[in-house]
């Protein structure tokens, strides 16, 4: 019997969970092909060094960035590439395969992951679980029980605010405000105030490095190598924390709010609940210093940061491999794909 498979996937990072085993693939969700064969050159760590750096024949691509499956084609090849790799990893036979999509997905874009899923190679058809559900469950919140709780799941392409009980989904908010946002934000402020022009990946350093979404308590810098727009030439400047943080003021500003609104729509009840067991974040973007402290000031209610928080969603798809009746709870409370 091969062993039960749960996929991440992400629009920064696909992971893999084995039953029985745990996590065995992280790999960022990008593909770099060969633009005239289409042939797959790289997949993950190795093609993500290659965006922005790619020769003319080259494309990398993150197909999952925006929404569910932005680039169906070159999704397909990444999925296929994970799900090769699992199912050598998962044995001999036919395994069963859980993947994670972004709450309330369209009939459409369901059917675009099952697909993608079906012809890179999964030998069963896929069960698709809501990513939020999972994200709380890997973060260790007991949905079995019926009180409320809020779970705010910040990755690359989107952020997802869900207020959850009884193993489903109360509400959920997914906003397009989330890590790329910041890279973003960063790119425009040091191309605006600085007259350099960075790369994506230079971004993503700055805000893991230095950035906050609240003020540190001492400035920190750090050395930036771009092209100068004024002279065209290459360039190094020093860039500091306060600046990086109201770069990305305005996305930060956005999920808040984001968080905010959900806490006005939720029903009293549960919103009771939420006050008593605080807001739990997951995803890469909870990882942004002073974000939980920033949410906590704004809400006045507590925020916890996820232990292992890039690992929840893939962490609960595991537990649902693992957990026949919690599968069967979030299975039969599913909202999505109709
Ligand atoms: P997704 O689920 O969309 O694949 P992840 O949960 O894997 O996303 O999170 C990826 C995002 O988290 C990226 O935008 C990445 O830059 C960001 N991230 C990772 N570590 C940190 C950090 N220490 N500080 C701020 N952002 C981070
Ligand atoms: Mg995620």
């Amino acid at each position: 019997m091969a062993r039960d498979i749960g996929i991440d996937l992400g629009t920064a990072n696909i992971l893999v969970y084995l039953k029985g085993k745990g996590i065995v693939i992280r790999e960022p969700s990008v593909v770099a092909v060969n633009r005239h064969t289409g042939d797959v050159l790289a997949v993950g760590a190795p093609a993500k060094k290659m965006l922005g750096r790619t020769p003319a024949s080259i494309i990398s691509v993150r197909p999952i960035r925006d929404g569910v499956i932005a680039d169906y084609d070159m999704a397909e090849k990444l999925i296929r590439y994970v799900l090769k790799k699992a199912q050598s990893a998962a044995g001999v036979g036919k395994s069963n395969i859980i993947i994670s999509v972004p709450s309330g997905v369209t009939e459409v874009e369901y059917m675009a992951v099952e697909q993608a899923a079906e012809k890179a190679g999964a030998k069963k058809h896929p069960i698709l679980f809501e990513e939020p559900v999972l994200a709380a469950i890997g973060a260790g919140i007991d949905l079995k029980e019926s009180s409320g709780s809020m779970i705010v799941d910040i990755g690359g392409g989107t952020a997802e605010v869900a207020v959850l009980s009884a193993g489903g989904v109360v509400l959920c908010k997914s906003i397009r405000a989330a890590g790329d946002a910041l890279d973003e934000a960063i790119i425009s402020y040091v191309k605006r105030e600085r007259s350099l022009l960075i790369g994506d990946l230079t971004a993503e350093e700055i805000k893991c490095t230095i950035g906050a979404a609240y003020p540190k308590p001492q400035e920190e810098y750090m050395e930036v190598k771009g092209r100068d727009l004024k002279t065209g030439l290459p360039k190094n400047i020093k860039i500091t924390s306060s600046e990086v943080g109201e770069a990305i003021a305005e996305p930060v500003n956005t999920i808040v709010a984001a968080i905010k609104e959900s806490l006005e729509e939720t029903p009293p009840e549960l919103a009771a609940d939420v006050m008593d067991k605080g807001i739990t974040l997951t995803g890469g973007g909870a990882l942004l210093s002073g974000f939980d402290r920033r949410i906590k000031i704004e809400t006045g209610i507590p925020v916890n940061v996820a232990e292992n928080a890039l690992d929840c969603v893939a962490l609960g798809a595991g537990k649902c491999l693992e957990d026949a009746a919690l599968r069967r709870l979030i299975y039969k409370n599913r909202n999505m794909g109709v």
